[in-house]
């Protein structure tokens, strides 16, 4: 068996290793090192792939969410709703721009942000949602974008997560998430489902005007060389991280349903278990692209069976371990404890497997009966 790892990122660049080498040196060789050809072609790729009009390619997924934020005008004191279970990049940029983060809890289930959660928390101060599509599954838009258009708000997809994953309306349309709401974000860190070979980041929407004025923030606010206009950030994505992107973006699907056969036998193998709650699938299959496979471990030790499984020879994570409400840099006497049970009871539970796309079955096989062998005689 080969060894385990929480993300094999050589392992999958062997098998690309020719196309995605020759792209760099075409970057080397031009010396365009930012914003050459590549990214343009990235932009129209990625749009075509999304089927939306407008991609903005940026430095990383963190400024995309800030630069998305800094386009729709948002004021110091605005009140912008999101999930308290999440990485730390989506409040951070919040509490930055002076814009009042407020946290809610999120589904027991999705792990997504809680739709009652949200309705509760809306004030006239609210301005915005974002939410997040956590481990590669849709949040429920459909029901976010009906609160938001009665209360006039507008929605950011943080969707650093679930790129090509695609969201089914209630009438069966289809459209690829992240072109939903009115801007969302995207990371291409390496580890995301589509990943370059350093930072990048990109922001989507269908608005033309949005899409103009994210064009110049991303460029010190210049829509013409040397005139200022808007206050902007330096925020690119280099070269030759779009030239590995335009490679792989050729391969997400291929590399999403590799993502979904690990996690079909990681379910199989589950199956039944009365301590191990394997992820809970909305709808149809395309609405979950497995950026991670995170279990809920029923009365047993979660922290002893991540030792056990590191002792093993098996890597994993815990996504996340603290409430964003309870971080230092983001805790608020405005916060109640009772408005939490979800989140604080699932940073207790989860445990995130080894996920990405080049498992193999007898990995799959060991990592399964040891978490399974563990269960039973620890519960
Ligand atoms: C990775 C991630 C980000 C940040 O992306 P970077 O490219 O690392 O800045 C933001 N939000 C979520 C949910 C993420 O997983």
């Amino acid at each position: 068996m080969k060894k385990i790892q929480m993300v094999d990122l050589k392992g999958q660049y062997l098998k690309i290793k020719e196309s995605v080498d020759a792209s760099i040196a075409e970057v080397l060789d031009a010396t365009a090192y930012i914003n050459g050809p590549q990214v343009h072609e990235f932009q129209k790729n990625l749009e075509n792939y999304l089927d939306v009009k407008h991609v903005i390619p940026c430095a990383n997924g963190t400024d995309a969410l800030q630069i998305a934020m800094m386009a729709l005008d948002l004021k110091p004191g605005d009140e912008v709703i999101t999930a308290d279970f999440t990485f730390a990049a989506t409040v951070e940029v919040i509490a930055l721009l002076q814009l009042t983060p407020v946290l809610v809890d999120v589904d027991p289930k999705t792990f997504n942000i809680d739709i009652d959660a949200i309705k509760k928390a809306i004030t006239p101060n609210t301005k915005a949602i974002i939410p997040v599509h956590l481990f590669g599954q849709c949040a429920n838009m459909e029901a976010i974008m009906k609160i938001a258009e009665e209360h006039n708000l507008f929605v950011i997809e943080d969707n650093a997560q679930a790129i090509g994953a695609t969201y089914t309306y209630s009438d069966g349309k289809k459209a690829k998430i992240g072109t939903i709401g009115h801007v969302a974000s995207t990371s291409f860190f390496p580890s995301k489902n589509l990943g370059c070979y350093g930072d990048g980041g990109a922001i989507f929407t269908n608005d033309d005007d949005l899409a103009h004025k994210l064009r110049g923030i991303v460029n010190h606010g210049m829509y013409e060389r040397y005139h200022h206009d808007v206050v902007g950030v330096n925020s690119r994505l280099d070269s030759i991280q779009a030239a590995v992107l335009n490679t792989k973006l050729e391969y997400l699907d291929t590399y999403n349903a590799a993502r979904l056969k690990a996690a079909n036998a990681y379910d199989k193998a589950f199956e039944g278990h009365k301590n191990i709650v394997t992820p809970f699938r909305e709808g149809s299959e395309d609405n979950h692209v497995f950026h991670q496979y995170t279990l809920k471990v029923k009365d047993t030790n979660r922290d002893a069976l991540v030792k056990h499984l590191n002792d093993n020879g098996i890597p994993c994570g815990v996504y996340y371990p603290i409430p964003l409400h309870l971080q230092k840099a983001y805790k608020d006497s405005r916060y109640k404890e009772e408005d939490f049970v979800v989140t604080n009871q699932l940073v207790k539970e989860v445990i995130s497997l080894p996920m990405h796309t080049e498992l193999e079955s007898d990995q799959i096989d060991f990592i399964t009966s040891t978490v399974i062998n563990f269960v039973n005689s620890n519960s």
